[in-house]
């Protein structure tokens, strides 16, 4: 690395009004000033996307993906132009690029895109030229030359993915809170900030609901071995640092709880319970590119099976098609779908070497008249689904059983 680039990225409530994007401008400015070369990468003033998506709503029952992501990413265009007219008003020289002008090209999957490569000549060119560059986040083209944008909280992956292409000393993600908590800091006040996170334990923590930081921004970050550091926008205090963490090092048991409260359960009951049925159902799923979390199967009577298995919110109305497709060449008799549910989960490096871990908050949930209805490990991560109005409780006592809040 022998630039002096730094990356800045501002999460929506950073950005929420005129008074925080002068703020953002003035530590934009700061960085600039001492010396580094600055990309800052902004979110939609406050709760513009969610805005959007309510008035998308109104005029239509089902939108097409692509004309969503037309809508959504305009949230973004008007940050990042505010942003940089404020830094203009201090003297200093700025540009705003949209995801496009920015070189951000990604694959086809509308409001779940995937970053291809980055051309960074423009963004190297402005920076060659003194200026502050600020790139529109959650936004890409596709190669048919359409806006396409990368799932809700995708701000954070345009971040690191730029800071990848510029081979950028840092990437910081500047947010409400002051960094990684060992669980969300506003349901539970006890939470702690975690000072150093492995990247194994933030894409689990990530992935499960952890909503500080976007699943595809520390795949990225991963892959590149980027070092992100999540910190607040409002104070400077160190936040917390995601970055390869020595494997000699004692690791936390549980370092995080999660929850998700955007997941849906789905079951088919009444299937044959014989080889390729679920192949075929899952690549049916697969074809309509929704991801599926956690999967069921339970053998009933008569070689006759049922299966459960949890999706994100945002899909279903495209898995009801789905489903509705398949139905009687999978010979499916029954469908449920359950909307009332949440997953929550704990995180930790530290499990694969303690036994225990999962019987204990089982045992933690069901000592408080809590259900868990779904079940699913793997070597860093447990996580049950529950009733989705136990969900905040169940993590509160997850948190205090494991002690988390010492
Ligand atoms: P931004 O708009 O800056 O991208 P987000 O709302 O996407 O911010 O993410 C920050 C929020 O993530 C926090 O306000 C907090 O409520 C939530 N959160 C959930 N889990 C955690 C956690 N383990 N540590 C910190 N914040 C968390
Ligand atoms: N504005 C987008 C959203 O609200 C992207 C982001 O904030 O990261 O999901
Ligand atoms: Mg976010």
């Amino acid at each position: 690395m022998d630039n002096n680039i730094v990356v800045m990225k501002f999460g929506g409530t950073s950005v929420g009004d005129a008074q925080k994007i002068k703020m953002v401008a003035r530590k934009a400015i700061e960085t600039k000033a001492s010396g580094k070369d600055v990309v800052v990468t902004v979110s939609a003033m406050g709760h513009t996307t969610d805005e959007l998506i309510e008035l998308s709503k109104r005029v239509s029952a089902s939108p097409s993906r692509r004309e969503m992501d037309m809508l959504l990413s305009t949230g973004e265009q008007v940050s990042i132009a505010l942003l940089a007219m404020a830094i203009e008003e201090q003297t200093y020289k700025a540009v705003s690029l949209t995801g496009s002008q920015a070189g951000i090209f990604t694959d086809d999957v509308y409001s779940e895109a995937k970053i291809l490569t980055i051309d960074t000549k423009r963004i190297f060119d402005e920076l060659k030229d003194g200026k502050i560059v600020i790139i529109a986040g959650f936004q890409g083209i596709n190669q048919h030359g359409d806006i396409t944008t990368l799932g809700r909280g995708g701000s954070d992956t345009t971040a690191v993915a730029v800071a990848s292409a510029l081979d950028a000393r840092y990437c910081e993600i500047f947010t409400d809170v002051s960094g990684v908590y060992t669980t969300d800091p506003n349901i539970v006040p006890g939470a702690k900030k975690i000072s150093a996170v492995s990247y194994d334990e933030m894409l689990e923590l990530a992935s499960s609901g952890a909503k500080v930081l976007h699943l595809r921004a520390v795949e990225f970050a991963k892959k590149h071995g980027v070092v992100v550091h999540v910190r607040s926008s409002f104070n400077n205090t160190e936040g917390t640092w995601i970055m390869d963490i020595d494997k000699e090092m004692e690791q936390a048991v549980v370092s995080g709880v999660s929850y998700d409260e955007n997941q849906v359960k789905i079951s088919v009951f009444g299937i044959p319970d014989k080889p390729g049925i679920a192949a075929r159902l899952f690549d049916a799923f697969a074809g309509a590119n929704i991801n599926v979390d956690m999967i069921v199967q339970n053998v009933g009577e008569g070689g006759i099976a049922a299966i459960s298995f949890t999706i994100k919110n945002e899909d279903l109305l495209i898995a009801k098609k789905v489903i509705q497709d398949i139905r009687d060449k999978l010979e499916i008799k029954e469908i449920a779908i359950d909307t009332d549910i949440a997953k929550v989960s704990i995180v930790g490096a530290g499990m694969k070497t303690h036994p225990g871990v999962a019987a204990r908050m089982f045992a933690c949930l069901g000592d408080n008249g809590i259900n868990i209805e779904m079940i699913s490990t793997s070597p860093i991560i447990i996580s049950c689904v529950i009733r989705q109005d136990k969900a905040k409780e169940a993590i509160k006592i997850i948190h205090e059983c494991f002690e988390l809040d010492k």
